[in-house]
């Protein structure tokens, strides 16, 4: 029997993958007929993947139209969203419906930077002080050596935090239009080695955990990590009664319940009734690394009464996207990006307004339906 390993990605061409599949129901015993049939031509993400057996697929739908009203997305928006996940859209399109009711939802993007944090080992505190000098007093030549690796990377700050015989530098970067964490990491390492060459520190990790990357990580809601983006809508009470069958007070008294107090209670990263759900849906629809929903799951949801009308807002301290590099350039993810205007350069900061109108048109609605008492009997009605 051929052994799978022995298959590994060499380039692909559709014979590889072919042949590496045919050992891989050998292997297992599973019949991969459904994972056979895809679109694109291997060869196209021979970046994204590794031993390569075909594509999984998921059902694609829209929510929407939204009208949106940013510093970037600006106008009606059909929004691209992947899922499994029964009700989940028609929830969505129920908040956009509702806020497109209120005048729509305005966006604003309130930073832009993303961030690689390598771990130096140094001999004492004496010598992290030394380190933390020269890294202060030669900027410049670290700055030569990132520019090495990239042209649309650049280098804003090195953050810096002591402890014991670690020392990490949070490396601080504008990545244009790509979400930017290879970037970030192939700059920090050519940036690392020369403060080891110039001052014995020891680099241990490219990553010391203080970036912080897929993992949820109170620094990056304080800072800010890729881009932080915030939604709001008024949403006028008649619209509140009529179309989500509650009151600005009893959609009040939930997020704050819930969302706030339960949050607090909880200890949980965010206060929020959904927002990954809507994060992954656009993410995946749209080449993100999916892994990164985790940054948009620390999402904070503010409902109030505004003279009678309802005011919803989702600060998102943590969208890391890109329209260029990673997965955005596979043909549906390229397909769903065009959608809404979002592929290639120049729009990655659109997109993640996107991504916050959706949240709050999905945090809306969730908050809602429970004011209404209709979570449930949505989900079977509609997911089961
Ligand atoms: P990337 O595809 O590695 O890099 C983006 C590329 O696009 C660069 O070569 C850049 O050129 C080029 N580019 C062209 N036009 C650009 C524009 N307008 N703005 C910015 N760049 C432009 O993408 P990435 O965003 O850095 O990394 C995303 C990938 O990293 C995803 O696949 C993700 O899963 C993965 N990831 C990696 C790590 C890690 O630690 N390495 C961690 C998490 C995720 P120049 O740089 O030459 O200027």
């Amino acid at each position: 029997m051929a052994d799978p390993k022995g298959l590994k990605n060499r380039g692909y061409t559709h014979s590889d993958v072919d042949e590496r599949r045919a050992a891989a129901e050998e292997f297992s015993g599973a019949s991969l007929e459904s994972i056979s049939k895809y679109c694109f031509s291997s060869e196209a993400a021979s970046k994204n993947i590794e031993n390569m057996i075909g594509a999984t697929q998921i059902p694609l739908g829209f929510a929407g139209p939204v009208t949106i009203e940013g510093d970037y997305a600006s106008g009606r928006f059909l929004i691209p969203l992947a899922t499994t996940e029964g009700a989940l859209i028609a929830s969505i399109s129920r908040g956009m419906s509702v806020a497109e009711d209120g005048g729509g939802i305005r966006t604003k993007v309130f930073w832009d930077a993303m961030t690689r944090a390598p771990i130096f080992r140094v001999r004492d505190l004496a010598h992290s002080a030394e380190v933390m000098e020269w890294v202060t007093d030669n900027m410049e030549m670290i700055d030569e050596a990132v520019g090495k690796t990239t042209s649309h990377g650049k280098l804003i700050d090195i953050e810096m935090l002591p402890n014991g015989r670690s020392l990490y530098l949070r490396f601080v970067y504008a990545t244009g239009d790509a979400m930017g964490m290879n970037m970030a990491t192939i700059a920090t390492e050519a940036a690392s080695r020369l403060i080891e060459e110039k001052t014995g520190a020891t680099m241990i990790s490219v990553s010391g955990n203080m970036c912080s990357d897929k993992k949820a990580a109170a620094i990056n809601i304080v800072r800010g990590r890729g881009k932080t983006v915030i939604a709001e809508a008024l949403i006028p009470k008649e619209v509140v009664g009529k179309r989500l069958h509650a009151t600005v007070d009893s959609i009040v008294e939930v997020n704050y319940r819930k969302n706030l107090m339960g949050s607090a209670l909880s200890v949980t990263l965010g206060a929020n009734a959904h927002a990954a759900n809507m994060a992954a849906a656009l993410y995946i629809a749209t080449g993100q690394d999916p892994a990164q929903v985790v940054g948009a799951s620390m999402s904070f949801t503010s409902c109030e009464d505004a003279d009678g009308d309802l005011y919803v807002s989702v600060r998102m301290p943590v969208v890391e996207v890109g329209t260029v590099g990673g997965g955005t350039s596979l043909p549906c993810q390229k397909e769903a990006l065009s959608m809404i205007g979002c592929s290639g350069s120049g729009k990655a900061r659109k997109l993640s307004e996107i991504v916050a109108a959706t949240v709050l048109a999905g945090e809306l609605s969730n908050l809602a339906a429970q004011a209404a008492g209709q979570l449930g009997s949505a989900h079977s009605a509609l997911g089961r």
